[in-house]
C-alpha cells in the first residue's frame, strides 16, 4: 500500500463552514447517510466519503467530483445523521464553493455568496436601468406617453430596443461564462477519473437526450423521502421556466415577424401561455418556501445561497403578475415601479445565473451526463 500526502486546505474547511456547512465536524464517519441516501449508488457511494473530504478540506477532490451535484439535496441524510452532522446542508455549501471556483471573475461569484453584497449587486440593474429612462426622459412617471385609448403600455416607458438590447448582452455574457465553466468542471470530472476523450466520445449525444429526458421528468427527485413534495415544486419552476422562455420568443416573433407591438389582449394564445407560466412559478416557488419551512427541523433550512435564488425567482413572479394587474387596473405609477423592479430582478437572475443557485442547473446536468456513461462502460459513479 502506497502512502499517500494529504495537503488539507483549511480554508476551504472555513468557507465550507461561513457557506451552511457549519456542522461538518460533527461527522464521525458512520456511513448512515450513505445507506439512507436514495439516490446513493451501492459501488460508489455518497455522502459519507465526501464529509470526509471536506473535513480534510480537499477542494479539488470535491470540485471534480460529479457526485456533489448528483446530490439533489432531499436531506434524507440529514434527517437520519445520528450526530446532526446535517450533510445535505455540508454538500449544498460545496455545491455554492464549487460554483465559485468555476465562475469567472472571482469576485461576483464570492459577491453572490455573501449578503455584504447584496446592495452593490442590486444597484447595477437600477443604475443600467435608471440611465435608460433618464436618456428617454422618463424618470417623470406622469409624463410617460400612453396608448391608445389612454391604456399603459410598457413599451412606452421602455422601448422594447433597450430591453432586448441589455436583456441579451446579458444573456451572452452568463452563457459564455457558463459555458467556461462547464468546461473546466468536465476537464476536472475526466482528469479526476482518469478517463480519456476518445472514452468518453462513446454515445455523448444518446447520454445527453436520455439525461434531458430524466430532467424533464424530476424521476430522481421522486426517490426523495423526507422532502417529497419538492419533485413537485421544483417541477413547476422548470416548466413555468421554460413556458415563460416560449412566451418571450413568441414576443419576439409577433413584434419582428408580424410586426404586432405589446401588449396584447388577455385573449392571445401567448398571453395564456405567459400568465400560466407565472402562474406556475408563483405556485412552484411557495411550495417550495412550505416546504423547506416545513422541513426545517429534519433537512435544515437551507443557507443564504437557496434563499437569495427563492426569493428572486418569488419576486419576479410577484412583480411580473403584479404589472399585468396593476396595468390592467390602469394605476400608471404603481404600474411603472413595479414593472421598474420586474426588469431589475430578471436582470439580477439572468446576469447573475453563472455565479448564483441557478447554475446549479447546468453543472448538475453536466455531471449527471457523465456518470451517464457509467453504464456505457465508463468508470464513473454510475447514475442510481
Ligand atoms: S454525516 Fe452523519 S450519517 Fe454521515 S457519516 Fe457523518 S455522522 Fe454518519
Ligand atoms: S441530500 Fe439527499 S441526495 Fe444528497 S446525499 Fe443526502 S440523501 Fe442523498
Amino acid at each position: 500500500m502506497s502512502d499517500q500526502l494529504i495537503k488539507p486546505d483549511l480554508n476551504f474547511v472555513k468557507d465550507v463552514i461561513a457557506s451552511g456547512g457549519e456542522s461538518l465536524k460533527k461527522c464521525f464517519q458512520c456511513a448512515t447517510c450513505s445507506v439512507v441516501c436514495n439516490l446513493s449508488p451501492d459501488d460508489k457511494p455518497f455522502p459519507r466519503k465526501e464529509m470526509i473530504y471536506a473535513q480534510w478540506g480537499l477542494k479539488d477532490k470535491l470540485f471534480s467530483n460529479p457526485d456533489i451535484w448528483l446530490c439533489h439535496h432531499c436531506s434524507d441524510c440529514t434527517a437520519y445523521c445520528p450526530r446532526g452532522a446535517k450533510p445535505g446542508e455540508v454538500i449544498g455549501a460545496v455545491r455554492k464553493l464549487a460554483i465559485q471556483n468555476y465562475s469567472v471573475p472571482r469576485f461576483l461569484g464570492r459577491a453572490l455568496g455573501s449578503s455584504s453584497y447584496l446592495i452593490l449587486l442590486f444597484a447595477i440593474p437600477v443604475a443600467i436601468l435608471l440611465a435608460v429612462l433618464a436618456s428617454l426622459g422618463h424618470l417623470d412617471l406622469s409624463a410617460i406617453p400612453r396608448g391608445e385609448g389612454g391604456a399603459i403600455v410598457y413599451s412606452k416607458f421602455m422601448p422594447e430596443i433597450y430591453i432586448e438590447v441589455i436583456y441579451i448582452a446579458i444573456s451572452l455574457f452568463a452563457a459564455l461564462i457558463l459555458a467556461h465553466g462547464v468546461f473546466r468542471c468536465w476537464a476536472g470530472m475526466m482528469a479526476a477519473g482518469g478517463i480519456g476523450r476518445s472514452q468518453m466520445k462513446k454515445a455523448l449525444l444518446s447520454t445527453v437526450v436520455a439525461i434531458i429526458v430524466e430532467i424533464l421528468l424530476h424521476r430522481r427527485f421522486a426517490k426523495c423521502v423526507v422532502t417529497k413534495g419538492r419533485q413537485i415544486s421544483h417541477l413547476l419552476v422548470l416548466y413555468s421556466f421554460i413556458g415563460l422562455a416560449i412566451t418571450a420568443a413568441w414576443g419576439v416573433f409577433y413584434l419582428y415577424v408580424l410586426g404586432w407591438h405589446s401588449p396584447y389582449p388577455l385573449t392571445n394564445p401567448m398571453k395564456w401561455l405567459g400568465n400560466a407560466g407565472a402562474l406556475a412559478l408563483l405556485i412552484g416557488i411557495t411550495l417550495t418556501v412550505i416546504n423547506r419551512s416545513r422541513n426545517k427541523e429534519k433537512a435544515g433550512i437551507g443557507s443564504y445561497f437557496d434563499w437569495l435564488l427563492i426569493t428572486v425567482v418569488a419576486a419576479i413572479a410577484v412583480t411580473g403578475m403584479g404589472a399585468q394587474c396593476l396595468r390592467l387596473a390602469d394605476v400608471a405609477v404603481l404600474a411603472y415601479l413595479t414593472y421598474f423592479l420586474h426588469l431589475v430582478f430578471v436582470f439580477f437572475l439572468f446576469a447573475y445565473a453563472p455565479y448564483s443557485k441557478m447554475a446549479h442547473m447546468v453543472y448538475r446536468t453536466v455531471a449527471m451526463v457523465f456518470a451517464k456513461h457509467a453504464e456505457k462502460g465508463v468508470e464513473v459513479t454510475p447514475l442510481k
